[in-house]
């Protein structure tokens, strides 16, 4: 019956009752925007930027990065594409973006903080995006990852507004999940990602298989953060997604729209997987499943508590 309703999803993303939510597709190139199109995404919730230049000593020109990232816009023509600035950093480090050499990389300079070194590096790379955006007359969102403070995000979204480009931030770090009413005030969306969410409030190093039950996203911690950060944004009416590794887990993907998550950006190959779940429950079966999840004090017994409601 599972695989049966995987077949028949047509990608209308929504509960079996008609509340609309946006499943949405990861990629970092164009191959796997085109991929992600084939599958039934309504668009790219994260086209994670900073895969694309693994391999490079030197940072590509602007018209380079228009054309590589006016492949994934191209490939979603006319459907929403959320672009995230350079994650550089940690797990990810670019040379000719990271030059520390950090006892703790995953505490140190990557993403938004490398911009705060260098704003030109983040200046050239949003110049590319509008001018992907202008060649394929695509409006694409932007934002930036590792956001900590609201003036982060202010400073941010100025330059994205500069360029005509939409600007929203991740939420990824437990600080700004707690002052997601502050960062709202300066962007028009949030998108939590839920890798980095979980590794920041559990202090499990995300790479570390010997820490994997900490940092499962089921923890009621980290689903205690999305559900203050949902809220947040419901009271600002700004959209707030979810693009971490939680958004591919279907069961708890119907956790995160019962807490008020508008859209789930998910590996492609999960994608019809998760809007087929979707679609076989209820809006409030959603909320349901998210408040016994909330009254919980484990991941095991989170999980357990959301499958009673939605399996
Ligand atoms: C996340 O941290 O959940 C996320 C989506 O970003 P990345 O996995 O690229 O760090
Ligand atoms: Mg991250």
């Amino acid at each position: 019956a599972e695989l049966d309703r995987v077949s028949r999803w047509t990608g209308q993303g929504s509960t079996s009752d008609g509340h609309a939510v946006d499943i949405l597709a990861n990629v970092q190139d164009g191959a796997g925007a085109r991929a992600a199109r084939k599958t039934a995404a309504a668009g790219i919730g994260l086209f994670r930027t900073e895969l694309c230049f693994l391999d490079r000593d030197v940072e590509p020109t602007v018209d380079e990065q228009a054309e590589i990232y006016g492949q994934v816009l191209e490939a979603f023509d006319g459907h929403k594409v959320v672009v995230r600035t350079l994650d550089a950093g940690s797990d990810k480090p670019l040379r000719f973006a990271n030059h520390a050499d950090e006892a703790n990389p995953a505490l140190g300079i990557r993403g938004i903080r490398i911009a705060e070194q260098d704003r030109g590096i983040l200046y050239r790379q949003l110049d590319g995006i509008a001018a992907a955006a202008a060649a394929t007359g695509s409006s694409p969102w932007v934002m930036a990852p590792m956001i900590a403070t609201a003036a982060e995000a202010a400073a941010f979204a100025a330059d994205a507004r500069a360029r005509g480009l939409k600007p929203g931030v991740m939420i990824e770090i437990p600080a700004a999940a707690l002052l997601a009413e502050h960062i709202l005030e300066h962007v028009d969306f949030l998108s939590i990602g839920t890798n980095d969410l979980a590794q920041y409030t559990m202090a499990a190093d995300r790479m570390s298989s010997q820490l994997a039950s900490l940092t499962d996203p089921w923890q009621p911690a980290v689903i205690a953060l999305v559900a203050h950060t949902a809220k947040a944004g419901a009271a600002a009416g700004k959209p707030v997604g979810v693009c971490g590794e939680a958004a591919a887990d279907p069961l708890l993907a119907c956790v995160l729209v019962g807490l008020g998550v508008t859209s789930l950006s998910a590996a492609s190959a999960a994608v019809a997987h998760v809007g087929a779940k979707l679609s076989s429950v209820t809006l409030a079966q959603c909320i349901d499943a998210a408040a016994a999840a909330l009254k919980t004090d484990s991941s095991t017994a989170a999980r357990a508590a959301a499958a009673a409601v939605l399996n």
